[in-house]
């Protein structure tokens, strides 16, 4: 399939049978784990894939979308905006580049350092308070945990957890909904479940050290999203099992 092409009505059949398939997995998890399918939301990640396939699947009845490079982001953002989705920035986020991001993410799931939090708060002190759209007075994010404890991955560490926790809580505008992680590479499937149900105490303690409630746990992706169900997911980010490999 060359890149620009138009997409064959094969090609967008294909694309929208994998996105039901998926679909139907997560109901399924969901059962065999005792919980209602609707606690579950899909993330489909269409990070390197074109805007027309976000746009098959949206017409599929997808409305959230995962996104991990910002200036790749905004680009579809601007040409489905027709189409009311709503956006998710599931990537590592520079501080830098917060003021590309906010009020324009529903949910940023990868907040793990002071800087880009503080950062964050400062740009959306700065948005207009008439612009368009949704409630541009506070920006959801996620605390990025690096469950794995490995020292190249993003995330805050389990020990600074708490007293990330509680600085992030400090700024006005940004309101905390919940941990994300991603196991390490090679834990994969089962491998993965220890990691998934580690994430999920943590909120529980997170909650109780705070005093409040968080909804949502992010985590899961295509190789180990049951897994992920099974230990409590709220979100699950899953991209190629529904848009296909991505280019290397
Ligand atoms: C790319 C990505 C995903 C999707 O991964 P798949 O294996 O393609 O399902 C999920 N989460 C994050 C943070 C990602 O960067």
């Amino acid at each position: 399939m060359v890149g620009f092409d138009m997409m064959s009505e094969q090609e967008s059949g294909a694309l929208a049978a994998r996105y039901h398939e998926v679909r139907e997995r997560i109901e399924l998890a969901a059962r065999k784990a005792g919980r209602q399918p609707g606690s579950v939301s899909l993330v489909a990640v269409s990070k390197t894939h074109p805007a027309e396939s976000v746009e098959v699947v949206a017409g599929e009845g997808q409305v959230v979308f995962g996104e991990s490079y910002v200036q790749e982001a905004l680009s579809k953002q601007e040409c489905l905006s027709h189409l009311g989705l709503e956006w998710h920035f599931i990537g590592h986020l520079q501080s830098k580049k917060a003021r590309d991001v906010v009020g324009r993410f529903a949910l940023i799931h990868g907040v793990d350092n002071i800087k880009l939090a503080q950062n964050l708060q400062n740009r959306m002190a700065m948005l207009p308070v008439t612009s368009t759209g949704g409630d541009l007075s506070v920006q959801d994010i996620l605390i990025q945990v690096n469950i794995g404890r490995e020292p190249q991955k993003s995330g805050v560490a389990i020990e600074d957890l708490f007293s990330f926790a509680e600085d992030v809580i400090k700024l006005p505008q940004l309101r905390l909904r919940g941990l994300m992680c991603m196991p390490p590479f090679h834990c994969i499937g089962e491998l993965a479940s220890p990691y998934f149900a580690h994430l999920r105490e943590l909120k529980e303690q997170v909650e109780r050290h705070l005093g409040m409630a968080l909804p949502h746990l992010s985590m899961g992706m295509s190789q180990d999203f049951e897994q992920a169900i099974a230990e409590g997911a709220t979100l699950v980010r899953v991209g190629t099992d529904i848009f296909g490999e991505r280019p290397a």
